[in-house]
């Protein structure tokens, strides 16, 4: 067996639980130690830490698998960690459509497995888990008999790990547009060509948190991708919802979601760039009872945080401008390099801003079959917020 061993004085982050290995924690490796090997990782004092892959290309060059000296990584090991994600899920109440696999917080790192109904997503991020797809797609097979099985490699961060961006059927080819339900509503999910893997399941049990507060509002979203929410308010008694979102492609869907359930009369899209349109309306006076944002991580990088920080604050300004008084701000970040604490400063700062007084009503994180780790920052990256603008 390959083996690393680390350096004596290095954080103390792999041993509180951390899966990942930098390159520069690493004394030296035993063995014939190529890429994607799976390889056992011993402390400077020959304790045995756990084994992972290795990418001698990669930063990052271990991600630990398991911390366990008996296990063996092969195509049982992935069948036994996939069937016992999906118990996981279903003891959490997730029964048609979940985030299966959510990487390093399933100790599966680098791993994304979506489930809508019948059919899965599949997104292997390192060189260390690709090689092991065959044996995924397969425990997905055994375990689920599902109607087909999806790759959404199209994802930029492969290169970094040498691997080519690709996409593409991983069992025999189906119509890739499918058909979920969600929270008694329906949604249409393209896996093939919608973002990420086709739709957010990590906003699912938020979804439900607009539950009381759209009650007969006038309800304005933005970056509502394929409108979820907003359908969502119209479906919790919205009297009027308009959604914008700047790709013509998510506006083109969303309007088909609003009329698969019935609420087109209710629900409409348009094509806009938000923080134009919001400040343009702004100044014009308009107004709506719940405003509803939901951007896109503003940058990937900690060294560019502050984009990250002027864009959330920008936007929830203009947001916040557009609640009549006594009304409700709707407001997410999705990324985990602006954490909670530092999410709520920035609202803060946009209330101060704008002259608002701002009321907590609920803040949570994403839904539960993304689970968080605790020892893992980078795990928690949802920020849900509902206030009430004054
Ligand atoms: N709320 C959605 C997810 C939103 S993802 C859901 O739960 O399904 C973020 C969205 O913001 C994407 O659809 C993207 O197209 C859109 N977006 C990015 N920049 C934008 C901008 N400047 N104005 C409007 N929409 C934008």
């Amino acid at each position: 067996m390959n083996k690393v061993y680390l350096k004596r004085k290095i954080s103390p982050r792999v041993a509180n639980g951390h899966p990942w290995i930098f390159g520069n924690e690493i004394e030296k490796t035993h063995g014939d130690c190529k890429a994607a090997d799976i390889v056992e990782v011993y402390s400077h004092d020959n304790k045995f830490m756990g084994s992972g892959y290795y990418n001698p290309q990669s930063q990052i060059m271990v991600r630990l698998l398991s911390r366990k000296k008996s296990d063996v990584i092969n195509d049982r090991f992935f069948f036994d960690k996939i069937n016992y994600c999906w118990e996981y899920r279903k003891r959490l109440g997730y029964t048609e459509n979940c985030r299966l696999v959510f990487g390093e917080a399933d100790s599966l790192p680098q791993l994304i497995i979506d489930k809508f109904n019948d059919y899965f997503v599949i997104q292997t991020l390192a060189l260390g888990i690709d090689v092991w797809k065959p044996a995924i797609v397969n425990a997905i097979q055994k375990i689920f008999s599902p109607k087909g099985i999806y790759e959404r490699n199209d994802v930029p961060v492969r290169e970094l790990e040498g691997l080519p961006q690709q996409k593409g059927f991983l069992s025999v080819p189906f119509d890739t547009k499918i058909i979920i339900n969600e929270n008694g509503l329906k949604f249409h999910v393209d896996v093939e060509n919608g973002q990420k893997t086709g739709y957010f399941l990590d906003q699912q049990d938020n979804r439900r948190a607009i539950q009381h507060i759209v009650k007969g509002a006038d309800v304005l979203g933005a970056f509502t991708y394929t409108g979820t929410f907003e359908i969502h308010a119209a479906h919790y008694g919205a009297k009027s919802v308009l959604g914008l979102d700047i790709s013509e492609q998510a506006v083109k869907q969303a309007n088909e979601n609003a009329k698969l359930n019935g609420m087109e009369g209710i629900c409409r899209f348009e094509t806009a760039n938000a923080f134009d349109v919001l400040k343009q309306w702004g100044k014009e006076g308009k107004s709506y009872d719940v405003v509803m944002l939901d951007p896109p991580a503003f940058t990937k990088s900690r060294a560019t945080i502050q984009k990250a920080i002027t864009g959330y604050k920008e936007i929830n300004l203009r947001g916040m401008k557009l609640v009549k008084p006594g009304g409700f701000l709707v407001t997410s970040s999705c990324t985990n390099l602006v954490q909670a604490d530092l999410f709520l400063q920035i609202i803060e700062m946009a209330a101060r801003d704008a002259r608002r007084k701002l009321r907590q009503v609920v803040f949570q994180t994403q839904s539960a079959d993304h689970p968080i780790i605790m020892a893992m920052e980078n795990t928690h990256y949802l920020k849900f917020l509902i206030v009430q603008v004054e």
